[in-house]
């Protein structure tokens, strides 16, 4: 990791052009989350936001280098043409409002397709994902001070009178998906609603929204049911993740590619699970998407994804990092991803 960000630290003064002229790639795969002015509570303590304006930028970078391809040209045409520019894949994932408030229209006045990656247990607002409901609860505990009065539900960990907000936000931030439950005591603990919350801010698409969006050109693909870290969870209930939310897709929005990022990461995914997909039952998704930024790999069914939400960092700066990391690793031959099929 250290290495990682060195490189990118260095590629800062190097030209973007000798960047793309060196890795050659074909196909370049960019993510955001949301797109907005404020930042809300319930992502606040997770990710930089990318402003509208931020977004229009980055986005008129992209057009001068990249192509952007829809997703089902890109599954039907895995490899490009002779000669054309290096393609780009734009996508959101979480499902977010903003999406169709904010990125939606921009997206359709420039011209460029971009893929909603949504889960089902958040359209509509009946749910949200764990960790933004760790972040309203930070959010709440920051408004009390340096110190808090240690929470019920946090005694074990904390058993004193007080506790540093900090230390104590950063233990909550730590969370996993297994943990759900003492989420919830937390969130009683700080008088977090999050069932008003969900009715009254409304951060997650509706399935009209959702079809709305697919109306105006706009893919739909799966991002699993509720947004577990696949590392910790059994080859069977990683199956049902994948084929149940892809299952979704197809029976309520139209004509859709069968497509699915991982939630947060494919990181210690087994061999079984990969030839599960790509051998056994090909069918059941064309093609998956990770989060390790530009990796290319072996099948084009899989391929990685660049987060473009990096504090301070304009897309031209966070691509190009990646660029030359990618080059750096190439000396070493460390630069192929191989997925077992
Ligand atoms: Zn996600």
């Amino acid at each position: 990791m250290i290495a990682r960000d060195l490189i990118k630290n260095v590629s800062a003064i190097l030209p973007f052009n000798l960047s793309v002229w060196a890795a050659k790639p074909h196909t370049v795969a960019v993510f955001y989350h949301t797109i907005c002015k404020q930042t809300s509570a319930h992502i606040k303590h997770l990710y930089p936001i990318v402003t509208p304006v931020q977004f229009e930028k980055d986005l008129d970078f992209l057009l001068k280098y990249f192509e952007p391809i829809d997703l089902k040209d890109y599954i039907a045409h895995p490899t490009p043409s002779m000669g054309s520019k290096p393609r780009l894949l734009l996508s959101f994932d979480d499902g977010f409002r903003e999406i169709k408030t904010i990125a939606s229209p921009i997206l359709l006045a420039k011209g460029i397709p971009a893929t909603a990656f949504v889960n089902p247990d958040f359209v509509g607002n009946n749910d949200m994902l764990y960790r933004c409901k760790a972040s309203l609860i930070v959010d709440k505990a920051m408004l009390q001070g340096k110190t808090i009065a240690t929470p019920p539900a946090a005694r074990q960990v904390f058993p004193t009178e007080r506790v540093s907000t900090s230390k104590f936000c950063r233990w909550i931030m730590a969370l996993g998906f297994g943990q759900q439950d003492l989420i919830s005591e937390l969130a009683a603990n700080f008088d977090v609603d999050i069932g008003c919350y969900l009715r009254e801010q409304k951060p997650y698409l509706n399935l009209d929204e959702v079809i709305e969006l697919s109306n105006k050109g706009f893919t739909v693909g799966a991002h699993s049911l509720n947004h577990p870290n696949f590392a910790n969870l059994s080859l069977t209930e990683q199956i049902r993740q994948v084929k149940d939310s892809l299952s979704w897709v197809t029976s309520f929005v139209p004509n859709q590619p069968k497509a699915f990022a991982f939630p947060f990461t494919n990181y210690g995914l087994s061999a079984d699970f990969y030839r599960y997909f790509f051998s056994e039952n090909p069918e059941i998704c064309d093609v998956f998407f990770g989060t390790s930024g530009y990796k290319p790999t072996s099948t084009h069914r899989f391929t990685h994804r660049t987060s473009l939400e990096v504090k301070g960092r304009s897309a031209k700066q966070i691509l190009k990092g990646e660029f030359y990391y990618y080059l750096a690793k190439m000396i070493f031959n460390r630069h192929k991803v191989n997925i077992p099929l």
